[in-house]
């Protein structure tokens, strides 16, 4: 643009008090809209000095609807929706279990009004929180005794550090396992204060071999769940009621880190077995943990059950104050633990259990009937069809088992060279959807897993303004 009269950029004043920026200083504050037109201008400055703008691209309109556009970019939140479409149902990384409505209704009370979070309203004195949840886990899992913290992660840290400083703690090769975001459970021993005392091998470990490790400076022994992987073939393992029994005869406490761990046999759901917490203590484990957020399909959390003088140690320990957990995660789970009182009904109500039981056959039909959809709105060259798919449970419950399922699988019908660079593309098109839509590339195409595609409507609605680069 050259022009022999020099353009100027409208004032600061001028601008605010423009009919096109009077809805952005009420939607967002006389602050905010200042501080983004003052950025905007200093940044046009140097271009309007050099002639390379038009009078319309400084015009009032122009430069009012460029700081809506940041305003409205800065205002949206970072915690965002999204739809899973991974296949992996509780995804530790998009949150892991959905809630049910009636914890949802339990987190809104407990977040808007004073609640009886450590107050006994019977005697008028002060309660404890753990109080809120005892009757309900003593009822669904036999325990004694319960304790609640932030996550499993800190249920094992607070129960190896209580009941295992400056001792020795026993387990198996098999079972040093690490999972996800770096918790190894040797370092986390470590940092308990509890000495590893390794025994056995990485596949096969006898109680002849825990037998042997016991010795004065002994503390505890200790069974890990494998979680996210297997060992198959030449294995051996100790049954858990040998194992406690073999604890027992030297006076020492068991412990059992569940992992996951289910309140309920899952196999009536054709769900692949998962010890439950019930069974681990019916076999004789002192001390039970396991996650909130897993199988049990509630918040994040982490549950020690068990015996009663053990737990009260563990609530003695200061660190049971730094891990505890808030009102709204005791509210979420209360309620989540009430819905296990009528199994009968469990599958309709909680999200993890319906989403995890969906017969195939019905997700093949959604497959079907959002094919055309799909394909309409990609259009040359993908490849849109509606097939069978395998999905997973995730957060290390069952790594080898696969939920049969369906998927929209997406296959670019280009080049072998250009096929990476197209899914990658669509990959990001996806995610810059309103509700971005995650799914997996896996073997040449773009998988969207529909297990969790509830909200069908929504997902449609949003496909048109889908835009892929190629
Ligand atoms: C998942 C898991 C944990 C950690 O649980 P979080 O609730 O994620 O902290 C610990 N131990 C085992 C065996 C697990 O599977």
């Amino acid at each position: 643009m050259s022009s022999s009269v020099a353009l100027r950029l409208p004032s600061i004043d001028g601008l605010l008090r423009h009919p096109a920026c009077v809805p952005l200083l009420e939607r967002y504050g006389r602050e905010a809209l200042l501080s983004r037109l003052r950025q905007l201008l200093d940044e046009l400055r140097a271009d309007v000095l050099n002639g390379q703008l038009s009078s319309i691209e400084i015009s009032p309109e122009v430069l009012a609807g460029r700081v809506g556009e940041r305003l409205a970019q800065q205002q949206r939140s970072n915690v965002r929706r999204v739809f899973n479409l991974t296949g992996t149902v509780l995804h530790t990384n998009l949150g892991r279990a959905l809630l049910p409505e009636e914890a949802i209704d339990a987190v809104q009370m407990a977040a808007r009004y004073p609640l009886n979070l450590e107050f006994d309203l019977a005697t008028g004195k002060r309660g404890d929180r753990d109080d809120l949840i005892e009757g309900l886990i003593r009822e669904l899992t036999g325990a004694e005794a319960v304790t609640v913290v932030n996550n499993n992660a800190a249920a094992v840290l607070l129960t190896l550090n209580s009941l295992g400083a400056r001792k020795e703690g026993i387990i198996s090769r098999g079972e040093l396992i690490e999972i996800g975001g770096a918790f190894r459970i040797p370092d986390i021993m470590a940092r308990a204060g509890v000495r590893l005392h390794e025994v056995g091998t990485t596949n096969r470990t006898h109680a002849r071999d825990y037998e042997a490790a016991i010795n004065p400076r002994s503390g505890l022994i200790m069974r890990v769940h494998a979680s996210n992987y297997s060992i198959e073939g030449f294995t051996a393992r100790v049954p858990t009621a040998e194992l406690a029994e073999l604890a027992h005869r030297h006076g020492l406490p068991l412990l059992e880190d569940l992992g996951s761990g289910s309140l309920l046999d899952l196999t009536r759901w054709g769900l692949p077995a998962e010890p439950t917490v019930r069974q681990a203590l019916l076999d004789g484990a002192d001390i039970v943990t396991f996650s909130g957020d897993k199988l049990l399909g509630g918040p994040q959390a982490g549950l020690i059950v068990g015996r009663k003088e053990l737990i009260a140690k563990i609530k003695k320990n200061p660190l049971k104050r730094a891990l505890r957990v808030d009102k709204l995660t005791l509210a979420a789970l209360e309620a989540v633990l009430g819905l296990y009182r009528d199994p009968d009904r469990l599958a309709e109500r909680l999200p993890s259990l319906r989403l995890l039981t969906r017969p195939q056959a019905e997700i093949f039909a959604q497959a079907s009937r959002l094919q055309p959809a799909m394909a309409g709105v990609l259009g040359e060259p993908w490849q849109v069809s509606a097939v069978q798919a395998l999905g997973m449970i995730g957060s290390g419950s069952q790594p080898v088992a696969r939920l049969p399922s369906a998927a929209l699988c997406l296959r670019p019908q280009v080049s072998k060279r250009l096929r990476g660079r197209f899914l990658l593309n669509l990959e990001a098109a996806l995610r810059g959807l309103p509700i971005p839509v995650l799914g997996r590339i896996d073997d040449d195409a773009l998988w969207l897993d529909l297990r969790q595609l509830d909200d069908e409507p929504a997902w449609l609605a949003q496909l048109p303004q889908l835009q892929v680069e190629s």
